[in-house]
C-alpha cells in the first residue's frame, strides 16, 4: 500500500492507493486466456473497456491490465488460476458500488461479474441463491413474488456481493439481523482456483471469515440466503421543524437504543430552505401493523412537521432512496459508530450540517440493533455488534472543480467528530484510510482473519480490498 494520487477533474486528491507492480504480460497469454473463457476479456484500447473499468464513484479512475467479465464459475476458475500463474493481482467487481473503488485496480486483472447475476427461489424451503453479480434489486424482486426477502442495504442498485461480505446493513436488521447473518452457504473461488463451498458442513473457517471479512478470500460466485416472509412494511419518514432540531438530537440515540426489533431507522441531517439544520428519521416497521402506533408514537409526540408514513410494498421501499445516488457523481465518505450525542457532538453536526458545501451530499445515522445487535462479535467476522448508528459523512457532488471543497469538508468534520465516536468503522464504508482503520474494521477478529487468509491466500492474489494480511 502506499501513497497514491488520482485525478478527479481539475484537482488532483492524495489517497492511501493500493498499489500494485504492473508486471509486463505477453498478450499472447490473455489470448490464450480469452479463448477459454465463456465471457469476454476487455484489455486497454478494446471498445468496451472503458466502460468496464468504471465503478459507481466518479473519483475512481484506475486502469486494470484486463477485464474478465465472466459467464460462470468456470470462467471465475480460470481468470483466478491464470492471474496466480501470471503474478497479477485480481480485483473483484459485484455491483462496483464500493465508494473507495476497490473493485479495480491499475495494472491487476479485473474479474467483473456483473454477468452472474441469476436468482432461483425456493419459496417452500425459504432459500434463494442469488449469482454475485446480483444488484439488491434482482434478489429482493424474485424473493418478493414469494412474499419473502432476505436483509440487504437500502439503495437498490448495490451489488449483493460486497455487501454481503462486509456486513450488510438495512431496514430488516433489528428483525432480522445483517445480510451476512442470511448466509446459509457461499459457493467461492479460491486462489488455488478451486471452486468450495463454504457453510456450517464444509470449510467453516472460511464460512466465518466470508461473513464480515470481505473480499479478501477468494471470488464469490454465489450465495444462499436465508429468506424471510416480508409483506407490505409502514416504511416512510418523520421531518421535525428546523427550531427542534436540538432537542431532536437529543432525543434520538436513546429512541433508537430502546425501540422494538420490529422497528429500524436511518436518520439524516440536512438543510432547510432558509439554511438551518433539519433532522428526519426515515423508518422501516416490519412488525405486525397494528403495533406500529406504539413503537413510532414517541416520534410523533416530537411534532413533526412531515409524517409520511404508510402501508408500502417492501421492494418499493427498496428503491426509495435510489434517486438519491445517481451514477457518475463524484463521492468522498467518511464513517463512525456513534452510540450517544453528547452536548458536544450535537454542535459538530450542527455546524458541519450548516457549512455542508453540496446539496447533494448527507450526514446519515444508519441504525444496527435488535437481532443484528445480539448476534455474539466472534460468532461471524463482523464484529460491531451492539446498538449503535453508523455516523455516515456522504460527500457528494456533480462538478469536479469542486471536489477539494467537498473533501475538506468531509475529512475536516470526520476529524471534528472523533472526541465523540464509539470504536470502529463498518469496513463497507471505509476509504482508503490506511492499515489502523482496517483494523479497526475487523476489530478482535483480525488475527483469526489473517490466519483463514493465510490458510486460504498466502500470497495475497486477493488484495484489492480492505486488506487482511496473512498471518506468517
Ligand atoms: C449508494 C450506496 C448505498 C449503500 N447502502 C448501503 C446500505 O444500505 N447498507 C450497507 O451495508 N452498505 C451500503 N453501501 C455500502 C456497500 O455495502 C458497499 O459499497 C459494497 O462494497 C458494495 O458492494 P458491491 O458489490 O456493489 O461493490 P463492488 O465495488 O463491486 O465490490 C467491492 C468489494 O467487494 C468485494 N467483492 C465484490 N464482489 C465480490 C465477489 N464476487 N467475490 C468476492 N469479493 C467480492 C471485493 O473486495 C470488492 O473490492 C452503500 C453504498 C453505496 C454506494
Amino acid at each position: 500500500m502506499s501513497f497514491g494520487t488520482m485525478a478527479s477533474g481539475s484537482r488532483k486528491v492524495t489517497f492511501v492507493a493500493i498499489q500494485t507492480p504492473s508486471p509486463s504480460l505477453d498478450p499472447a497469454r490473455l489470448d490464450d486466456l480469452s479463448a477459454t473463457l465463456r465471457g469476454p476479456l476487455f484489455r486497454p484500447g478494446d471498445h468496451p473497456y472503458d466502460d468496464a473499468r468504471k465503478v459507481f464513484n466518479a473519483m475512481i479512475d484506475r486502469r486494470p491490465a484486463a477485464i474478465v467479465r465472466a459467464a460462470g464459475a468456470e470462467d471465475v476458475q480460470r481468470t483466478v488460476t491464470f492471474a496466480r500463474a501470471n503474478n497479477l493481482p485480481v480485483s473483484i467487481k459485484g455491483g462496483g458500488h464500493n465508494v473507495a473503488g476497490s473493485a479495480v485496480s491499475d495494472g491487476g486483472l479485473m474479474l467483473d461479474c456483473s454477468s452472474m447475476s441469476r436468482v432461483q427461489v425456493d419459496a417452500k424451503r425459504r432459500v434463494a441463491v442469488a449469482g454475485a453479480g446480483a444488484l439488491l434489486a434482482d434478489l429482493d424482486y424474485a424473493t418478493q413474488q414469494f412474499g419473502l426477502a432476505t436483509p440487504l442495504g437500502v439503495v437498490s442498485v448495490t451489488g449483493i456481493a460486497g455487501l454481503t461480505l462486509g456486513g450488510g446493513i438495512g431496514w430488516l436488521n433489528g428483525k432480522h439481523g445483517l445480510a451476512c447473518d442470511n448466509v446459509i452457504s457461499a459457493k467461492i473461488v479460491t486462489a488455488d482456483g478451486n471452486l468450495v463451498t463454504a457453510s456450517p458442513e464444509g470449510d467453516t473457517d472460511l464460512y466465518w471469515a466470508i461473513r464480515g471479512g470481505g473480499g479478501n478470500f477468494g471470488a464469490v460466485t454465489s450465495f444462499t440466503y436465508r429468506l424471510h416472509p416480508v409483506g407490505p412494511v409502514l416504511a416512510g419518514g418523520f421531518s421535525f421543524p428546523a427550531e427542534r432540531t436540538r432537542e431532536v438530537l437529543q432525543f434520538y440515540p436513546g429512541f433508537a437504543a430502546g425501540c422494538p426489533d420490529g422497528l429500524s431507522m436511518s436518520a439524516s441531517l440536512g438543510r432547510d430552505e432558509s439554511g438551518r439544520p433539519v433532522f428526519g428519521v426515515g423508518v422501516c416497521w416490519s412488525g405486525e401493523h397494528h403495533e406500529a402506533d406504539m413503537a413510532l408514537r414517541p416520534l410523533r409526540d416530537l411534532g413533526p412537521t412531515v409524517d409520511s408514513i404508510a402501508s408500502t410494498a417492501y421492494s418499493a421501499l427498496q428503491c426509495a432512496h435510489d434517486a438519491g445516488f445517481p451514477s457518475g457523481r463524484y463521492h468522498y465518505w467518511k464513517s463512525r459508530f456513534v452510540t450517544d450525542l453528547t452536548d458536544g457532538a450535537i454542535d459538530t453536526l450542527l455546524q458541519f450540517a450548516t457549512e455542508m458545501p453540496s446539496p447533494d451530499s448527507a450526514i446519515g445515522m444508519q441504525q444496527i440493533h435488535g437481532m443484528a445487535a445480539r448476534v455474539d462479535p466472534s460468532a461471524t467476522a463482523f464484529p460491531h455488534r451492539r446498538s449503535q448508528s453508523e455516523l455516515l459523512i456522504l460527500a457528494q457532488w456533480a462538478d469536479p472543480a469542486e471536489t477539494e471543497r467537498n473533501v475538506g469538508w468531509a475529512r475536516a468534520f470526520f476529524e471534528a467528530m472523533r472526541p465523540f465516536a464509539a470504536g470502529g468503522v463498518y469496513v463497507n464504508d471505509l476509504g482508503e484510510e490506511g492499515e489502523g482503520r482496517v483494523r479497526d474494521a475487523y476489530g478482535a477478529n483480525y488475527d483469526r482473519l489473517a490466519a483463514v487468509k493465510a490458510a486460504y491466500d498466502p500470497t495475497n492474489l486477493f488484495r484489492s480490498n480492505q486488506n487482511i494480511r496473512p498471518s506468517v
